[in-house]
């Protein structure tokens, strides 16, 4: 069994704070599309997105998931919806929820790369660096937080806690 932490992480107005911030900060990139990496980053993508409202502004979704070996390098990754991106001379932000070993990441962004993207850069909200596997790093972080498991604002733990609107950790039970 698992144990919420008593107080959050990082609370919704920490969230709401930097999400004001990061937005000024990707606003200098001025990207073409968004691509956003579902399920855990939907909430902090939607709230992204419209701090960044430009008409000419598109968002799409993929699904990427990794399996294999992970623990000792990276396995493969599995990504759904990009069979028909048309990402040609775009500048893309990628946005997902975490970067923990980094090898999802990789997989997406070596995906993308093939599809002839003028500029690729990467915006998690939260960056676990000491878990990093892959040679990756993100453009623009939220936060950076130690080696906890987290849920909250979109990340789960078996499909639960997503809709929670800050972040916890959760650690194992004694006992
Ligand atoms: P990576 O390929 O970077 O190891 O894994 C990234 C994915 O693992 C994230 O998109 C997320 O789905 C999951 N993940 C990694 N760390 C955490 C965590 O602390 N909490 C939750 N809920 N998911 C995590
Ligand atoms: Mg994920």
């Amino acid at each position: 069994m698992y144990r919420m932490s008593e107080t959050p992480l990082i609370t919704a107005s920490q969230i709401e704070n930097r999400l004001d911030s990061l937005a000024q900060e990707i606003k200098a990139y001025g990207p073409d599309i968004i691509l956003s990496a579902l399920t855990g980053s939907f909430m902090f993508s939607a709230d992204l997105s419209r701090r960044l409202a430009t008409p000419e502004l598109q968002i799409k979704f993929i699904r990427a998931s990794s399996y294999g070996n992970s623990t000792e390098s990276c396995g493969k990754v599995k990504i759904e919806g990009i069979e028909n991106l048309d990402i040609r001379e775009k500048k893309i932000l990628v946005i997902d929820d975490i970067l923990d070993t980094g090898c999802t990441m990789q997989g997406i962004r070596c995906a993308l790369e093939s599809l002839g993207a003028n500029e690729i850069r990467i915006c998690v909200l939260l960056d676990k660096a000491e878990r990093r596997i892959a040679d990756i790093h993100a453009d623009y972080v939220g936060f950076d937080i130690e080696n906890k498991f987290v849920v909250g604002y979109g990340l789960d733990y078996a499909d639960n806690f997503r809709t929670f609107p800050d972040i916890w950790t959760l650690s194992e039970e004694n006992a």
